[in-house]
């Protein structure tokens, strides 16, 4: 499931190549994927439109278009963006596709295998984005995200560190590899209530999780299962992973088996021994 790494790793891949160009046409072939409204005005507030720019915020990826408008996809567990040549053939997972201008004719296609992908028209003006997007926490790489903050927010908190870290009201951008390997790399077992956190161990994790997420972009994020950029490319951020999906391999510190259990209704990887 591509969280903010991999999300970023796919706009850095897709802006300069889509930036400037003209959306043609657009083709729904699976009208559900559009979350927020009816298909005919998505088409009618997209097609002819020039895409201006394309930004992140949390996992969302953001296409703003020349007239002020936006639309919003969001990949959840096994979306892709594919760009490519219009004459390249269609993958049947293909759900919407815009067709971009220039001399070779490409297209931005939106493959989902799996079906909770989605994708949200915002008009100026007119349109709410959804409810996940308006209550974001700040970016884990801006500013607003201090160490005060850090604080402020697990003070008190009886809800598990590992369920904390993937609140995206809280922080923006953590999901479940992430959440796992920086609580690995602090050495906070991922039961702990977030309120029990002492400041050191609140400062050691506020330095990893930049770190960690700083690396993971570098890396180009983590490939499991689907997630590839906007060119097909895989990540390499996979061979790093200390904890996540390592359940009975030796923790790479200390060589305790790592563990799996289940909180909420997520595995987490953590070792019993580094993580207390
Ligand atoms: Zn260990």
């Amino acid at each position: 499931m591509p969280e903010m790494p991999e999300v970023e790793t796919i706009r850095r891949s897709l802006a300069p190549r889509i930036e400037g160009k003209t959306i043609t046409a657009v083709y729904i072939f699976s009208p559900k994927f559009i979350r927020n409204t009816d298909p005919e005005t998505f088409t009618r507030t997209v097609e002819g439109k020039g895409l201006k720019a394309l930004n992140r915020r949390g996992k969302y990826l953001i296409f703003v278009l020349s007239t002020g408008d936006m639309f919003l996809i969001h990949l959840r567990m096994a979306g892709r963006l594919l760009y490519c040549s219009a004459s390249q053939e269609r993958n049947k997972h293909t759900h919407v596709v815009f067709c971009l201008d220039g001399n070779d004719p490409t297209q931005l296609r939106f493959i989902d295998l799996r079906h909770f992908g989605g994708i949200y028209l915002v008009r100026k003006g007119r349109d709410l984005p959804p409810e996940g997007f308006r209550n974001l926490g700040p970016e884990i790489l801006a500013p607003e995200f201090t160490l005060a903050y850090l604080e402020t927010v697990l003070k008190k908190k009886k809800a598990r560190i590992k369920s904390l870290l993937l609140d995206q009201s809280l922080l923006a951008g953590l999901g479940n590899i992430y959440a796992d390997e920086v609580l690995h790399e602090a050495g906070i077992n991922p039961m702990r209530p977030g309120g029990s956190l002492s400041f050191e161990e609140i400062h050691r994790l506020y330095g990893v999780i930049q770190r960690v997420i700083r690396e993971a972009v570098r890396e180009r994020g983590t490939t499991f299962a689907t997630y590839v950029d906007g060119e097909g490319k895989a990540g390499n951020y996979a061979s790093r992973l200390k904890v996540y999906q390592r359940q009975g391999e030796s923790c790479l510190r200390c060589g305790t088996p790592v563990e799996r259990l289940k909180i909420g209704s997520r595995s987490s990887y953590f070792c019993p021994r580094c993580q207390v």
